[in-house]
């Protein structure tokens, strides 16, 4: 089968790799339909992870039920289904929980499994023609047949449900001011989230300019963060108060004003940013170890938060990979009622022999390059 191959720093091709089999029962394989590039695998491309020449990227996938392992009891051949993208067994401890980001079994103790990413276990990524998922009952998320909303589907298998998840954990309630941080396509789905679950007012961090239009089309406040200090704008357009909630969906490659690299610029801005007794949910990706980093510590995944004023103003703090299965069930019924359309965020449709094209444009954040579909029968 095709399949988009990392081939080293900035570089992946298109080509012929060996179909996948079942190699447990309770696994199926999918036809792809619909995958996405992410902004997680760009820490891959970049080269900034152990990442491995020679593996398929794609976290974010969905398609048609090829073939059916004989353990595997409620999906069939046919089936359409999204598969976000933690793999997970389903009856561990943390899966029992709805933590299936850090499912003991596929990657044990806890790192949690994904397709095709470094250090999340051994399973190739969706952006090829085919892909195996292991725990196929607890993995595939049934859709309606038919390709009615592919686009907003396809998003349930990462960033709509991350985005919703960052501002689960927040903390928010009705009628809460939020601010997020970074206006990427994951910062845009917890924005849009944010203003689903009834945030009276959200605030979208960023300094690229047509990544905050994107934020003001939804009805949020774009804030510039090379006007000033984003936790003052933001503050003084509350009267001096902090936001109820604050979302980071920037990670480890924030930038200060200027562009220089500044890792724990955006968590810092947050304590600010957010009130007294307030709640932060981080999505953006922070690694353990980041040999790119600009300074040792960073280097070491130690940065210099100012953790005195975060327990000062009483604050609370919830981080991780998103359990996306936890809530795909319930955005996709939205999606499917007509009640939420996260597809605003997606700027392309491409064969997958465009992606090498596509990841370079998007790694570059080109104008009109905020959320890529690839699609292998395209
Ligand atoms: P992206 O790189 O496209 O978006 C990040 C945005 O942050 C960019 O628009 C950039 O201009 C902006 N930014 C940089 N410095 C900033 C600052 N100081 N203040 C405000 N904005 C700033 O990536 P994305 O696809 O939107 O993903 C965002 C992050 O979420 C990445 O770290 C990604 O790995 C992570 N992620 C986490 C999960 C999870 O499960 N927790 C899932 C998916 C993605
Ligand atoms: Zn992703």
């Amino acid at each position: 089968m095709k399949a988009v191959v990392y081939e080293g720093p900035y570089e992946v091709t298109v080509k012929d790799v060996e179909d996948p089999t079942i190699q447990d029962p309770t696994d199926v394989i999918v036809r792809i339909t619909t995958t996405a590039i992410c902004g997680s695998d760009l820490h891959m491309y970049e080269g900034r992870t152990a990442a491995e020449p020679g593996i398929t990227f794609g976290h974010e996938n969905m398609g048609i039920v090829e073939e059916v392992g004989p353990g595997v009891a409620t999906v069939k051949k046919g089936d359409r289904v999204v598969l976000p993208f933690n793999v997970a067994c389903g009856f561990c401890k943390n899966c029992r929980a709805g933590k299936s980001a850090f499912c003991l079994t596929v990657n044990p103790p806890g790192a949690g499994g994904a397709y095709g990413y470094v250090g999340m276990g051994p399973y190739s990524g969706g952006q090829a023609e085919y892909l195996r998922v292991p725990f196929a009952d607890y993995n595939c998320v049934p859709l309606p047949e038919g390709m009615e909303h592919e686009s907003d589907f396809a998003l349930l298998a990462d960033i709509f449900p991350t985005g919703y998840h960052g501002v689960e954990l927040s903390g928010m309630r009705p009628g809460d001011t939020v601010a997020v941080y970074g206006a990427g396509p994951v910062g845009q789905m917890a924005a849009y989230s944010a203003l689903l679950r009834g945030a009276s007012r959200v605030f979208v961090v960023d300094h690229i300019g047509h990544r905050l239009d994107i934020a003001k089309d939804i009805g949020a406040e774009p804030i510039n963060f090379d006007d000033g200090d984003p936790a003052e704008q933001i503050t003084d357009a509350l009267g001096g108060e902090g936001t109820d909630r604050g979302v980071d969906a920037v990670g480890y490659q924030a930038t200060a004003k200027g562009g220089e690299e500044q890792p724990a610029i955006v968590l810092n801005q947050l304590v600010d940013t957010v009130r007294h007794t307030g709640g932060i949910g981080v999505i953006g990706l922070y690694l353990p170890s980041d040999p790119g980093a600009p300074n040792e510590h960073a280097a070491k995944g130690e940065l210099l938060y100012r953790i005195g004023r975060f327990f000062e103003k009483g604050q609370t703090m919830g981080t991780g990979q998103a359990d996306a299965k936890r809530y795909a069930h319930q955005l996709r019924d939205m999606i499917t009622e007509g009640r939420a359309t996260p597809s605003f965020v997606v700027s392309q449709n491409l064969p997958l022999s465009q992606a090498p094209d596509a990841y370079d444009r998007f790694d570059k954040r080109e104008k009109g390059y905020s959320k890529v579909l690839l699609h292998p029968g395209m």
